[in-house]
């Protein structure tokens, strides 16, 4: 790398992106087969849309899954022309540029499938609601969005190529909702085959289903959180190898010693009940570090875990270095794949209330962001280390 270190930074290794990706497209396979779609919307869960996406295709993904056309529209203009589909539209999207661009979208009521049929010929998959009582066909309309589909199809504007839904509670396998929406689900695909339509995909099933419910699998999974290595259902999960994608790391500004007694940060939540030292570090909610981990979560400086004192700040943070005065530049990482003892964002989902997910989609602001690929990091030592041999 050239020019000087960032004070801050996202690291995405796309090599435990492919390995997941593996992982999960052997595990749902083992029955027989079952397609994968790893979902990347939202930056790819703040991993980087495009990257994770080809490295998602190099590990085996059938399919691509994005919320919005305009997300689906840039990784075809990055150079994707796999299978992708999207789900979210909002009222004036332009469908006719999603179906000119051979992208699959999804339509929840019949206003939407007649604006889809106006764009076609079209593939669209259809939404029913299940019980998230969110998107998708609530049960009194299921027959009559798929009898207009049937007629569209038969007029061909419109190809009816899935049907699907979408857990409301499957990371908690326990829970009777998830029987229930499956039953439902099983239901609509019956009226769907009464309608006369016959789909290539039928799919339920999100990374926690698809790791924890195989009656879920039917023909494809849409799995997310685990393509980046995080735990979709954190106390359930059996142990699958999987491998956190993400790390944030930064260079500590400066350390310095503090005084029993000494308040630390805004409002001094914190106050020192004994002499020690603080470090600083140059990250705060402007990089999407949640304010909650003030007091909370903690951070890798050096070799060791170290508490967040006090508020975190809009472009800083502090850290209690138990009297250790590491020089400034020292490597803090604030979450990364737990290897060397550092927190996981599961660490910090945990000790700011919110899910991992959230901890990786909402990191950025000013952090900038590498790709790197630790397969071809060892293939090159490996390669340099032959030379050498020579
Ligand atoms: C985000 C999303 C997924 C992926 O969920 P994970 O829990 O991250 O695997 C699957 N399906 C739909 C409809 C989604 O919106």
């Amino acid at each position: 790398m050239t020019g000087p270190a960032p004070r801050a930074e996202i690291v995405v290794d796309l090599a435990a992106v492919r390995h997941n990706v593996r992982v999960l497209k052997d595990l749902v396979s083992v029955d027989g087969p079952v397609q994968l779609m790893t979902v990347v919307k939202a930056d790819g869960y703040g991993h980087g849309m495009v990257e994770v996406a080809a490295a998602a295709r190099d590990g085996g993904a059938d399919w691509l899954g994005v919320a919005t056309i305009e997300e689906a529209l840039a990784l075809r203009a990055a150079g994707d022309a796999g299978p992708l589909l999207c789900w979210l539209s909002a009222p004036g999207d332009d469908f006719a540029a999603a179906v000119a661009a051979g992208v699959e979208v999804t339509a929840y009521t019949v206003a939407e499938l007649d604006e889809i049929a106006a764009a076609g010929p079209a593939r669209v998959q259809l939404k029913v609601d299940t019980g998230l009582s969110r998107g998708g066909a609530p049960r009194a309309e299921w027959d009559r969005l798929f009898t207009a589909a049937a007629a569209h199809e038969s007029a061909g504007r419109i190809s009816v190529t899935g049907v699907w839904s979408h857990f409301a509670a499957s990371d908690e396998p326990e829970h009777p909702a998830n029987d229930r929406q499956e039953a439902a689900f099983r239901d609509a695909l019956a009226a769907a085959d009464r309608a006369g339509l016959d789909p290539e995909v039928t799919h339920l099933a999100n990374s926690a289903a698809a790791v924890l419910r195989p009656s879920s699998h039917f023909d494809l999974v849409r799995c997310g959180i685990a393509s980046y290595g995080l735990d979709p259902a954190p106390g359930v999960t059996p142990r699958l190898g999987l491998r956190p994608a993400m790390t944030v790391r930064a260079r500590l500004l400066m350390s310095k010693p503090i005084d029993a007694g000494d308040g630390v940060s805004y409002g001094h939540t914190w106050v020192a009940d004994r002499a020690t030292s603080v470090g600083v570090v140059p990250a705060g909610y402007g990089e999407g570090i949640p304010r909650a981990a003030g007091n909370t979560a903690s951070v890798w400086v050096g070799d060791s875990r170290r508490p967040i004192r006090g508020r975190v700040c809009m472009d800083q943070l502090v850290v209690d270095l138990h009297g250790e005065l590491p020089p400034s530049g020292t490597e803090v990482v604030l979450f990364g794949p737990g290897d060397r003892g550092e927190p996981t964002a599961q660490d910090w989902a945990e000790a700011v209330g919110t899910i991992s997910y959230e901890i990786v989609t909402r990191v950025g602001g000013r952090l900038t962001r590498r790709h790197v690929d630790t397969d071809l990091t060892e293939h090159q030592t490996e390669h340099q280390t032959e030379e050498t041999t020579r």
